[in-house]
């Protein structure tokens, strides 16, 4: 066999640990011939692959266009290729680096969803702790209860794609008889969140999932049950009579993020027009700024917003406002760029932060900071926090701290009782 042979034969095994085959036919074509050319490694070919998915989902210049600027002066050989997998990822990394823009786009064309909504007889009741609370981060612990799994709308970012694979939507048929049968400790307050595994009103009260809820929530005083959404599906609230220990809270971004990659989700307008007929009906509403996304654009936009819930809500009627950002484990990095959306939701540093992927602690602080000080009015009476960050970012954003996640949790549960009590 030739040395030319010989490499072909590995580059084919090689390009199974890579991207290589989920490219398109033109990337593969271009990598394959420059392969042949500067008989790339392993590692080469892993992070060539990844730079041009990446390049592809951000809309950028692709990477046979910019291959071919690529000053190589003299160079021959591996000097050559050298430079050149320098230069890819000197690009790569300065798109990374410098805030991102997003183009004003109606919504992302996405192929059409087909979903299918099933029924399983669930072992147990879908009952635990908030599956992205980790050690190295305050937490809240939130107590998640699972009465759909997977969600419907294929935000770029979710992590519940690391969780579920296929594109199917499971209710428990026998949920309401396993939540009847909980039992609870009548001295202790629950926060329990139904929004961490599914879309808390996304499918309205299908399979009856929000009378069970409600009725769960009526049985326990002592539950502070919290609707978690994007949607403007509000029916079943305005209809019914809802216990004042539910609180329903949305989860809003700014509309170019909404429209390049909360696709499938309700407007920010529709968001907050439900939120504010939900509010009318005297129900208790909180919102989540999470994630809060760093682009060209991010201090106005959210801006924005924050003086608009402030102009259309009375303190009194929010019960909190949290804020994070994007955080990624590598495998559901992995998982966004097998989908292959287009989407710049991998346009960020990606920097070790408490043992996941995300901005720098500089980057976050300027955007939390931002974002509390917008809200100086409500600072007394509104509960505040981050979600998934570090102890550190507290008390330069907020101006305290709490000393372990149970004093957090036990003034988060004060601060919603006291605003579910009042009304
Ligand atoms: S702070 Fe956020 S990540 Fe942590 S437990 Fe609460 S909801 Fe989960």
């Amino acid at each position: 066999m030739s040395f030319s042979e010989s490499y072909t034969v590995k580059f084919s095994t090689i390009c199974e640990q890579t991207l290589f085959s989920i490219l398109s036919k033109e990337e593969q074509t271009f990598i394959s011939e420059k392969a042949e050319r500067h008989r790339f490694t392993l590692q080469e070919l892993r992070q060539i692959c990844e730079i041009s998915r990446d390049l592809n989902m951000w809309g950028e210049a692709s990477i046979q266009q910019r291959w071919r600027h690529f000053p190589v002066g003299n160079t021959t050989g591996k000097a050559e290729k050298k430079t050149i997998i320098n230069q890819l990822k000197t690009d790569w990394l300065a798109l990374k680096e410098h805030a991102t823009h997003y183009p004003i786009v109606e919504a992302i064309s996405l192929p059409s969803q087909k979903l299918k909504l099933e029924t399983v007889d669930k072992k147990q009741l879908g009952l635990g702790y908030c599956p992205v609370a980790s050690e190295r981060t305050r937490c809240c612990n939130l107590v998640t209860l699972d009465a759909i799994d997977n969600c419907g709308f294929d935000c770029s970012y979710c992590s519940i794609q690391a969780f579920y694979h296929e594109d199917k939507i499971y209710f428990d048929q026998s949920f309401a008889e396993k939540l009847q049968a909980l039992e609870l400790d009548p001295n202790q307050t629950y926060h329990i969140g139904t929004g961490q595994s599914s879309d808390s009103l996304l499918w309205g009260n299908k399979h009856g999932i929000l009378d069970t809820l409600t009725a769960f929530a009526k049985a326990n005083p002592n539950v502070i049950l919290e609707l978690k959404t994007k949607s403007k599906n509000i029916s079943y609230l305005l209809e019914h009579e809802i216990p004042a220990n539910i609180i329903c809270t949305w989860s809003l971004n700014t509309p170019i993020i909404i429209s390049n990659e909360e696709h499938r989700a309700a407007t920010l307008d529709d968001r907050i027009n439900a939120a504010r007929q939900v509010a009318d009906k005297g129900i208790i509403v909180g919102f989540h700024f999470h994630p809060m996304i760093h682009y060209d654009n991010w201090k106005v936009d959210y801006a924005k917003i924050f003086h608009r819930l402030q102009a259309s809500f009375t303190p009194e009627e929010v019960a909190l406002i949290s804020f994070g950002t994007l955080t990624y484990t590598k495998s559901v990095v992995k998982q966004i760029r097998q989908r292959g959306l287009k989407s710049k939701i991998l346009q960020l540093p990606l920097i070790n932060s408490d043992g996941k992927l995300s901005y720098s602690e500089e980057t976050k602080l300027e955007m939390f900071s931002h974002a509390y000080q917008s809200f100086e009015q409500w600072h007394k009476q509104v509960f505040f926090y981050l979600c998934m960050e570090n102890n550190r970012l507290w008390e330069p954003v907020f101006g305290y701290a709490y000393p372990s996640n149970e004093d957090f949790e036990l003034a988060m549960k004060r601060a919603y009782i006291a605003k579910t009590a009042a009304i």
